[in-house]
């Protein structure tokens, strides 16, 4: 999992840089420089180029910033932000997420990202040269992140909304990862029509481009199938429940008194918090109302989904 470099440490976040991101600023630096010269920007088109890229990735960071930021507001746990090929990843980890903190957190990403490109667009027109050739890229690209990361799939910070307004509407975080995640493939096979497409065009950066957008849909792809495997988890997760699994008997002596309450994921963390083969269910007033064995829960999750 963790490849690259560690640069810092922010809020508990290891802020970790990987190899792809610099040979993405490469072939960038590549593209955009024939095309700044082309625009007449500064004496040195490849060292605007250079400030361009630079600005790009600071842009990309502060909207994996603000994930960081809204997570941790939210007392999630966060221990990786990624930058890579395709821009960022802030990696959130959190058990006791609500479907509105997930809705926060995956709408202040596009939104910073949109307030930075609409900020140096502004900056563009009060300036002219290389800064405003810099400046209306960086803004023009950060619009374009806003809104292709707004699209509803999966692992889209989009497509994150959407599965927290289908769990908040229906109480099933599951089905919110089935349909996000769906609409994530779908997203990726159109990017990869559009990117056949983009092959035929005349211009020289057609190949490029097409090329590029080829690795954008396998990465969409990619997240779009973890992001449905997991959903199988989850709604096996769902399905368990102390009380569903709940033998009507004597729990055995050293038996671990947990709450018959307990559900899906909560009840998985309460057993492995307290490792044991038998655990006396008890309600609310501390009766113990039954035993739970972890053999049965162990049958019945890999029996579900
Ligand atoms: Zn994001």
């Amino acid at each position: 999992m963790a490849g690259g470099w560690r640069v810092a440490r922010i809020a508990g976040a290891d802020i970790r840089v990987r190899p792809s991101l610099l040979l993405m600023g490469v072939i960038l630096v590549i593209v955009f420089a024939p095309q700044f010269e082309s625009l007449g920007a500064g004496p040195n088109p490849y060292l605007t180029a250079v400030v361009f890229v630079l600005s790009l990735y600071v842009s990309v960071f502060l909207h994996e910033l603000a994930h960081l930021a809204a997570a941790r507001w939210f007392g999630m746990r966060v221990p990786m932000v990624e930058l890579h090929l395709l821009g960022g990843e802030t990696h959130i980890e959190g058990d006791s997420r609500h479907p509105w903190q997930e809705l926060a957190t995956s709408i202040v990403g596009p939104l910073a990202s949109l307030v930075i490109g609409m900020a140096a667009l502004w900056g563009a027109q009060a300036s002219d040269g290389a800064t405003r050739s810099v400046l209306w890229s960086v803004g023009f690209i950060n619009v374009l992140i806003a809104i292709f990361n707004m699209l509803p799939g999966l692992p889209l910070d989009g497509g994150r909304v959407l599965r927290a307004l289908i769990w908040a509407l229906t109480g099933s975080e599951a089905k919110g990862v089935r349909i996000a995640g769906w609409i994530g493939r779908l997203a990726a096979l159109a990017l990869v029509a559009i990117s056949v497409a983009m092959m035929f065009g005349e211009d020289t950066f057609a190949i490029g481009r097409a090329l590029l957008l080829l690795a954008v849909a396998l990465f969409l792809w990619q997240g779009a199938s973890y992001a449905l495997k997991q959903g199988v988890v989850l709604a096996r997760l769902g399905s368990l429940t102390a009380q569903g699994l709940m033998r009507e008997e004597e729990p055995p002596v050293g038996a671990v008194p947990i709450s018959v309450e307990l559900a899906g994921r909560d009840l998985l963390v309460a057993m492995a918090e307290n490792p044991s083969n038998a655990y006396a269910l008890v309600d609310d007033r501390g009766a113990v109302v039954g035993t739970l064995f972890a053999s049965t829960v162990d049958r019945a999750y890999r029996e579900a989904g």
